[in-house]
């Protein structure tokens, strides 16, 4: 008879993990707390060996083929006028070769899972007991399921988690909020990345995409950690309260919160756990590592460790070898690409005119021609990477 799994979360790390596992015959169900697909965010970008597996997927020019087409980054003033530009091909440039819209990857990730994989919204689950031999599952509607194995792949605050590895001191607070979210596109947009630092301690992004809207994001200084629920009211109010006084787009971007259902709002917290499973439950993705925006890297760490997590699984009899293995292989790596720029994120934001005057003249100074040529130098596209994984090898039934 397959092997059951029940996976928590229908994003980047949940569908990968469950595309992986059906490739090795496993009866995989996922929940979704969400009443369907969030399909919100800007663009995310794969690199490192996560762009093989979606290689190996069969996924890789599909992705590519969805490039926002956003030519670089410019930091601009509060009249909009750009003070410095990375166009992609510049060094500096946090635009990629494969940069594609969260939403979009997250789609093709869900459509490239079989139709034996089975996806409730609208569900969490309310509570687990790991055994020797499966796992006992209770619903938030009071149903119960035995599983093999379940999976938490339910992002950066997951509740699962705690109900795997118990509450540990594994959140390291960055002292600071994050917000995504769609709004129109008016005809003064550009397809550049605009990145304002306002004088309030907000730093606003505007972002072009392929579907005619812009995705904006708000970005805040805060004392407050706590990520409790928030309903999409109060995260308008909250957002609002941010772009009070911030200058530049603050009061076009405030006004169209309220015709925006799906806002990612979220304190950011790099998760740091000595463990990321116990008994027959694991932790994958933001739930397991996650490394912020600030890093890049958590979506690229959420394809590759799903793909070592559900191979491991495939590949051995018992979940707890499979566990031990998915955290001897890829456990320093995750761990390394947490690592954040120095005073990231403190050094970005500004509480005055005079420090937003002196990190624009930062910014300046990077985009200028001679540091570019300098940074040149020590920048090869074909220079290994200390920090790429060596992609398992794993021998996998044909699709
Ligand atoms: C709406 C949204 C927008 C985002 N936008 C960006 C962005 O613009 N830039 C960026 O760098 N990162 C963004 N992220 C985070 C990014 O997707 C992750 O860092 C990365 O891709 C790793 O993905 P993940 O699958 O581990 O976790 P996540 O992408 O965070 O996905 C977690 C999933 O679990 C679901 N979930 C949460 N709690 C429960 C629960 N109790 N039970 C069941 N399901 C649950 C969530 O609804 C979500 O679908 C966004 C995440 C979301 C959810």
């Amino acid at each position: 008879m397959a092997k059951k799994a029940l996976i928590s979360g229908a994003s980047v790390a949940g569908p990968m993990t469950a595309y992986w596992l059906a490739r090795h015959g496993w009866d995989v169900t996922i929940v979704e707390r969400a009443d369907s697909l969030r399909l919100g965010g800007q663009a995310i970008d794969i690199t490192d060996a996560a762009r093989d597996i979606v290689r190996l997927m069969g996924l890789e020019e599909e992705i590519k083929s969805r490039h926002t087409g956003e030519k670089g980054l410019q930091f601009v003033d509060t009249d909009n006028v750009a003070i410095a530009k990375f166009p992609v091909e510049k060094k500096g440039a946090i635009t990629r070769e494969i940069e594609i819209l969260r939403g979009e990857l997250v789609d093709i990730l869900v459509k490239a899972t079989p139709e034996t994989v089975t996806y409730r919204y609208g569900t969490t689950i309310r509570g687990l007991e790991s055994l020797a031999d499966a796992v006992h599952v209770t619903f938030d509607d009071g149903m119960k399921e035995t599983f093999d194995v379940v999976l938490a792949a339910d992002g950066m605050n997951s509740a699962t988690r705690p109900m795997v590895i118990g509450k540990h001191d594994y959140e390291r607070y960055l002292g600071c909020w994050s917000s995504y979210f769609t709004i129109p596109r008016q005809a003064h947009d550009n397809d550049w990345w605009r990145w304002y630092t306002s004088p309030t301690g907000v730093i606003a992004f505007l972002r072009p995409d392929n579907q005619g809207t812009m995705r904006a994001s708000v970005n805040f200084l805060s004392a407050d950690s706590n990520p409790e629920h928030m309903s999409t009211n109060d995260k308008r109010k909250r957002l609002r309260a941010r772009l009070d006084g911030a200058g530049w787009e603050s009061d076009r971007i405030a006004e169209a919160l309220d015709r925006v259902d799906d806002i990612f709002l979220s304190p950011l917290h790099q998760i740091k756990s000595a463990t990321w499973w116990r008994g027959r439950c694991a932790l994958v993705g933001d739930a397991a590592h996650c490394p912020t925006p600030y890093t890049g890297m958590g979506t690229t760490l959420a394809i590759i460790g799903a793909y070592v997590l559900a191979n491991e699984l495939g590949t051995n009899d018992a979940p707890e070898e499979a566990f031990l293995a998915y955290e001897r292989k890829f456990k320093a790596f995750a761990t390394r690409s947490q690592k954040l720029p120095p005073g990231v994120p403190d050094v970005a934001y500004a509480q005055s005119r005079f420090k937003v005057k002196l990190i624009n003249s930062g910014a300046k100074f990077a985009a200028s021609s001679p540091v570019q040529a300098f940074a040149s130098l020590f920048d090869s596209a074909d220079k290994a990477d200390p920090n790429n994984f060596d992609l398992p090898d794993y021998k996998v039934p044909a699709a």
